[in-house]
């Protein structure tokens, strides 16, 4: 079956009539794009930058993040690296950052809110990344944004951290790409708005749907109500898709239902146009698309947006 699939890993991702649609990898660690560019990704559309943060008593440096983040440009030889700034709190917490106990830590101080909070910790990130696009093609994506002013503060550091690059002669790509990720209802329903201020956006559906449904993702106890498929849920990415390309800006999706062989039909038919996904989904999915029909995938999504509930989505995916 690998064998059969491997033939795969060269070719564009295409439906039966044509339709062109990007098959990227999620990784965590720059190790893993060499490996993610043999599995067939083009490009990487999630790169976790938070387990660089992790299992250590400091920071890194600018100098180790930049290191790291140059790798994995240069692993994948001028293909895009979506390099995504520091995504901690909610469950992933950092002792040396000193962070406040909280009651809702998925609600509370993390992500985009706490480097907001901290410029000098986010300065850093926002200057390795800049040197980092240098080598290749980098895009820089910002975690749990809900407001318009999120966008503008990032945008002024940025701007702050290429002036000083400048300073310095040290060089970076200045044309960079900017693009946030879309994981709360709060972003998704401004999508009209916050399309307008970005270079491209990226839907985590594994924050929106726990988002969407009020349910936290790591409580076993509820996990009935975790629904990728709810209606409430794909009305969202389908609003997202609308708006976006209103904008004239493309639409990722890297959260875990990218990798789902039944979801893909669906994602197609909404207009995603990149996917991002574990290395190893990428070429079996692509053989899936050489199966489809851009018509059907139209008409399939516009049916299920009618629907009530995950039950009627599901068995009209079947
Ligand atoms: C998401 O929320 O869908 C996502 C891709 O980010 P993470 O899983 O790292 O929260
Ligand atoms: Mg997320």
């Amino acid at each position: 079956k690998d064998n059969q699939l491997a033939r795969w890993k060269d070719e564009p991702t295409v439906t039966a009539d044509g339709k062109r649609i990007v098959l990227q990898a999620n990784i965590g660690h720059a190790e893993e794009a060499e490996a993610a560019l043999k599995q067939g990704a083009e490009g990487i559309g999630l790169f976790r930058s938070e387990f660089l943060f992790m299992h250590r008593n400091d920071l890194p440096s600018e100098e180790e993040q930049f290191a790291a983040y140059k790798k994995a440009v240069e692993a994948m030889v001028g293909k895009p690296v979506t390099i995504r700034t520091l995504d901690i709190g909610g469950d992933k917490e950092l002792p040396y950052l000193q962070m406040p106990r909280e009651l809702n830590p998925f609600l509370g101080y993390r992500a985009i809110r706490l480097c907001l909070d901290r410029p000098h910790l986010f300065l850093t990130q926002l200057r390795a990344i800049l040197r980092a696009s240098n080598y290749g093609q980098v895009r820089l994506m910002l975690p749990m944004i809900c407001a318009a002013e999120e966008i503008r503060q990032t945008h002024r550091l940025i701007e702050q951290a290429r002036t000083e690059l400048t300073q310095e002669g040290i060089p970076y790509d200045s044309q960079m790409k900017v693009g946030i990720m879309v994981e709360t209802p709060a972003a998704a329903l401004l999508m009209d708005q916050l399309g307008a201020m970005v270079d491209f956006v990226s839907i985590g559906t594994n924050d929106l749907v726990q988002y969407t449904m009020a349910c936290d993702r790591m409580n076993e106890s509820i996990s009935y109500l975790y629904q990728p498929y709810h209606p409430s849920v794909l009305r969202q990415i389908h609003y997202i898709v609308e708006q976006a390309h209103r904008n004239g800006i493309t639409v990722s999706l890297c959260g875990e239902l990218g990798s789902e062989a039944s979801a893909f039909p669906l994602l197609i038919g909404m207009g995603v146009d990149y996917i991002s996904m574990s290395a190893s989904s990428i070429l079996a999915i692509r053989e899936t698309a050489a199966s489809l029909d851009s018509g059907k995938c139209e008409r399939l999504a516009a049916s299920v947006l009618q629907c009530a509930d995950q039950e009627e989505v599901l068995s009209l995916l079947k």
